[in-house]
């Protein structure tokens, strides 16, 4: 599937990228065609301008005579100018044809636009008949605003076309060439682009089969409890027995598909409607007050550093309460009898800071960094015992993230652990 889909993309992005490649050639070579042919122009335009100043005229009896002897080609000195004119034309300002060097000429100017490119009747060179593509200029010459003919001359267009026959086999050679790489390319992006979508499948597949195995267990006592009561008569404190095996089957299932869409529903931003005016020192007061109660019976000692101050922040309160019970029931589910666990929380800079440090267990170091995964559990015998399903640390750094903050812990195995949230004191409108 991934690699169906990697090859597509590269493909589409080969094809888009390579279609403008093409265009942009073609707009090149129009580029070059039209550069060289002006450079031809103005080649012809100087040879046609400098001949056009060899005329000589003379005023004879009011009319106007034109002495073509001193023009090159046309003259006397017919090799003077350039071999590379084909051939050079006067006609005069009616466009009757005067005087011409070269290929003989209609006798009446026909072209009279300035540059054109024309082919020359074609001659027969071996088996084929062959034109030649010749550049033409024809130049209306005056003399004191008087017109007094045209110059026309034309030269071979070979040269621009040698040019821009190398220019076609350079192109050739490259556009290929970079298609190539584009494609290259395509594929190496393609593949960084998939990556990401690779992951999140990845981890939603790793989710789903956690989340069905937690699942399996508990229904798998549900099943087997319900099968027993249904196979014998049984006496009412079996029935009993049995029928708490259930209940207690059904609200781990409970607990596992509220942690489960808990996660699910406040993957992303926050609905700004949920968010309300928190006041953090109140509510972990409340809630210390609580697990008091809760470390008394482990004979846990809990003790609180909150300030006198309200520490006011926009959140959602029961996020945020969900976190801190998820850091406070774990610091008290991994102390051992005659433990301490603290509960802080105080402000850094834009930061409100909640601490929940305990003199439990610890956690090794290569499990730190694995401990906010989805169902990641240390595997010992204290995780074991206390049954979780690895999701609390998860859900508590995910509610934290939407709230703008970030989660830490350091820890030393057996000597304890501290969990440390930090939440931005600005207005939480994320
Ligand atoms: P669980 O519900 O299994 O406790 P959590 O996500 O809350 O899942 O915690 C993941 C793991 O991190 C637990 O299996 C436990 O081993 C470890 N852990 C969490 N909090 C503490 C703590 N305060 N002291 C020692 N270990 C802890």
């Amino acid at each position: 599937m991934f690699y169906d889909s990697r090859r597509n993309l590269a493909r589409w992005f080969t094809l888009s990228m390579g279609s403008i490649l093409v265009v942009y050639t073609g707009a090149i070579y129009y580029q070059k065609i039209t550069d060289e042919l002006e450079a031809l122009d103005r080649l012809l335009y100087k040879k046609a301008a400098l001949m056009a100043a060899s005329v000589q005229y003379e005023m004879i009896e009011g009319r106007l005579q034109i002495d073509l002897d001193n023009v090159p080609l046309l003259g006397n000195n017919p090799q003077a100018l350039s071999t590379e004119i084909v051939y050079a034309r006067w006609y005069d300002p009616k466009g009757q044809l005067l005087q011409f060097y070269g290929m003989p000429p209609k006798k009446q100017l026909i072209v009279a636009n300035e540059f054109v490119t024309i082919k020359t009747t074609p001659v027969r060179m071996g088996r084929r008949l062959k034109g030649e593509w010749l550049r033409q200029v024809t130049l209306p010459v005056q003399y004191k605003g008087i017109a007094i003919g045209h110059l026309q001359i034309a030269s071979p267009i070979i040269p621009v076309k040698e040019k821009l026959r190398e220019f076609l086999l350079l192109l050739t050679l490259c556009v290929p060439a970079t298609l190539g790489i584009i494609g290259i390319g395509g594929w190496i992006l393609a593949g960084l682009a998939m990556q990401p979508i690779r992951q999140a499948y990845d981890q939603l597949q790793r989710f789903t089969s956690n989340a069905s195995h937690e699942l399996r267990t508990p229904l798998a006592a549900v099943l087997s409890n319900a099968q027993v009561g249904l196979l014998v008569p049984l006496e009412p404190e079996q029935q009993h027995h049995y029928l708490e095996q259930i209940v207690a089957a059904a609200k781990s299932m409970s607990t596992l598909v509220s942690n489960l869409l808990l996660l699910a529903r406040h993957s992303g931003r926050l609905a700004r409607e949920s968010l309300k005016e928190v006041d953090l020192t109140s509510l972990l007061h409340e809630l210390a007050d609580f697990y008091t109660a809760q470390a008394a019976e482990k004979q846990l000692s809990l003790k609180r550093d909150l300030p006198q101050l309200a520490v006011k922040l926009i959140a959602e309160p029961d996020l945020v309460r969900q976190a801190v019970v998820n850091l406070l029931s774990n610091a008290c589910k991994y102390t051992p009898t005659g433990g301490t666990v603290k509960l802080r929380l105080f402000t850094h800079y834009h930061w409100a800071v909640i601490q929940v440090s305990d003199s439990g267990v610890g956690i090794a170091q290569a499990d730190l960094s694995h401990i906010f995964e989805r169902f990641y559990r240390v595997d010992t015998k204290q995780s074991h015992s206390a049954g979780g399903f690895g999701l609390g640390l998860a859900i508590a750094k995910q509610v934290v993230a939407a709230h703008g903050g970030q989660i830490k812990v350091t820890s030393v195995v057996g000597s304890g652990s501290t969990f440390q949230i930090e939440l931005p004191l600005r207005r939480c409108e994320r």
